[in-house]
Formats: structure tokens, sequence, C-alpha cells
């Protein structure tokens, strides 16, 4: 999608500081973190959400290399949250697929009550 900027991203067009990159996936900081650990994870592929006839094996390595962040940035015993937005209803900004890995403080327990 030429107009899709994590596809930009995830394709060196715009230059972002990578805390992981493999075949499948990229994951960067979020650019407004809610958290003090906030990043996305990030299919190369164009997927507009999780819905989107999405391979298992691109599940797979996205949940991989989150598993991995949450190693790298110390929160695997404090507990981390992984999000995935998809729609209006659940806010989502950016239409191409990303898991948010977010930890690091105690998280608000609502699952997105209604606004
Ligand atoms: P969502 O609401 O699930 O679509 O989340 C989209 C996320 O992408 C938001 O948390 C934004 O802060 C984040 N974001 C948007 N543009 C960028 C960017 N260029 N680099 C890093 N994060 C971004």
């Amino acid at each position: 999608m030429s107009d899709c900027i994590f596809c930009k991203i995830a394709n060196g067009e715009i230059p972002t500081d990578l805390l992981y990159e493999d075949d499948e996936v990229v994951a960067f900081r979020d650019l407004n973190p809610v958290a003090p650990t906030h990043v996305l994870v990030v299919p190369k592929r164009h997927y507009v959400d999780i819905a989107d006839g999405v391979p298992g094996s691109t599940v797979e390595a996205m949940i991989r290399a989150a598993n991995l962040i949450v190693e790298r940035e110390g929160i695997r015993v404090s507990g981390f949250r992984y999000v995935m937005n998809a729609g209006a209803d659940a806010g989502q900004a950016v239409n191409h697929l990303h898991l948010h890995v977010l930890g690091g403080t105690r998280l608000r327990n609502d699952f997105g009550k209604r606004e």
C-alpha cells in the first residue's frame, strides 16, 4: 500500500529505529507511548487488521517477536499486555495490522469500557 505509514516504516522508506527485524515483521517504539514500554510489532506485508486473512505463520512471527521484546525490555516478570485494535469502535488509527506491547507500569484494567 503506497500511502501506508507502517508499510513505509517496514520497507525502510521512512527511517525508524528498529528494535527487531526478521523476514516477516519489524518492531519499533510507538511515537506516543502510553507506558514506559510501548512497542509496535508490525508485519512487513500489509493486512488491515488481525481478521484480514492473516496467515498463521505471520501471527506466530508477531508473537515470537513480541515475546522477545518483552524479554529484552525486562518486563517478562513484572507483567505486560498485548493489544490489537481493529476498526473504529476499537479506536484503530493506523489501518495496517500491528500489535502493541505494553508494560513497565501498572496498566489500567478496564478492557476499553465504553467511552
Ligand atoms: P492504533 O490505535 O492501534 O491504530 O495504534 C496506532 C499507533 O501507532 C498509535 O499508538 C500511534 O501513536 C502509533 N504511531 C502512528 N504513527 C507512528 C509512527 N510514525 N511511528 C511510531 N508509532 C506511530
